[in-house]
């Protein structure tokens, strides 16, 4: 197969939109893209601080990349998960990528331990908790991530989710049809309230493929092992059923999450924002009046004492959730 613009021989082909790039032809247009979705959902304005949330992988060192290339004052975190062990350091090999991009871009890196911040680490939050890890791990992701980008005073907080990621997301909240999380899965959400940080997620229209070709093409160098929780999680499940879908008809994905972002008013209107409260301790936004951040603060508090008084008593594990809390909510 040929370029589409210069016909020399082809580097990624592109079944979805029927055409295939060179090496030189495909950054073009992969830039051009990034930067049209960037302007189109009007994601940032001149002057804007943002926070790429990064975690080691492809999508978001490569974000980080081309958020600063737009000369966008662009600043790292990393939430350090404890993940991982002597053989598979996985939390480790993230920051030491982030690390790494964040010498090459010159720009700072704010790293943050979940460890320091609970008194736990993720995988001992799932003992303590009683809940599956990835809840935990989505709960204290959300909440430190909303919190340092209003304390270091950023203006929008940008995260890696590409089309993959959307769609798996999108496909769980059809399937259960929770109007709240339709009407809320955005590709921006706006800042609302003085504690709810603006959130964008420029690489949405980007598969998982594209934003691979991408990074290897122009030598981002990231973390490739995948998380160790991460088997048999549902949205892997998901993502392996559309990509069958995909292989069998290319552009089914873009168009499942074309069509929703066209329609997605109907939900919007359906169910609208509900008002904010704040947390009674933490004065962050939330549904109740303590939010669960802080409730699993307390959690693990209240297990440390446990230890001195005797071993919990075991009890079932939880579901994980489909997708996040609705509305962009801490807790
Ligand atoms: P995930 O929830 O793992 O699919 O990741 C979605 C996005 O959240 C990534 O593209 C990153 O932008 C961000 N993210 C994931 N893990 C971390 C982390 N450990 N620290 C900071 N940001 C993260
Ligand atoms: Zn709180």
């Amino acid at each position: 197969m040929k370029c589409r613009i210069c016909r020399k021989k082809a580097a990624v082909k592109l079944p979805s939109h029927n055409t295939a790039f060179c090496k030189e032809d495909y950054l073009w247009w992969f830039q051009k893209n990034f930067r049209r979705t960037v302007k189109r959902f009007r994601m940032f304005k001149a002057g804007d601080r943002v926070l790429v949330g990064v975690s080691g992988g492809k999508d978001s060192l490569a974000l980080w990349r081309l958020l600063v290339e737009i000369d966008l004052e662009a600043d790292g975190l990393y939430i350090a998960q404890g993940i991982g062990h002597d053989e598979l350091p996985y939390s480790d090999l993230g920051e030491d990528a982030c690390r790494e991009m964040a010498g090459k871009l010159g720009r700072p890196l704010k790293v943050v331990r979940v460890l320091a911040e609970t008194g736990a680490s993720v995988p001992e939050l799932e003992g303590i908790l009683r809940r599956k890890i990835c809840s935990s791990c989505g709960l204290t992701k959300r909440y430190l991530m909303n919190r340092e980008a209003l304390e270091g005073g950023y203006d929008v907080l940008a995260t890696g989710h590409n089309l993959d990621d959307e769609i798996a997301m999108l496909f769980a909240n059809v399937l259960t049809w929770d109007l709240q999380r339709l009407a809320h899965q955005s590709p921006v959400s706006p800042q609302r309230g003085p504690k709810l940080i603006k959130k964008v997620k420029p690489l949405c229209h980007f598969s998982e493929r594209e934003v691979l070709a991408y990074t290897m093409l122009s030598g981002i160098r990231t973390m490739r092992e995948d998380c160790p929780h991460a088997r048999g999680a549902t949205s892997i499940k998901h993502k392996e059923l559309f990509s069958r879908l995909e292989r069998d008809s290319p552009g089914s994905k873009r168009r499942f999450y074309k069509e929703f972002l066209r329609n997605r008013e109907i939900f919007e209107q359906a169910k609208p924002p509900a008002e904010l409260a704040y947390c009674h301790r933490c004065a962050m936004p939330t549904t109740n009046e303590v939010c669960s951040y802080c409730r699993l603060l307390h959690r693990v508090a209240a297990s440390k004492e446990e230890v001195h008084d005797g071993p919990p008593k075991p009890r079932k594990i939880e579901p994980e959730p489909a997708s996040p809390a609705p509305s962009g909510l801490c807790g």
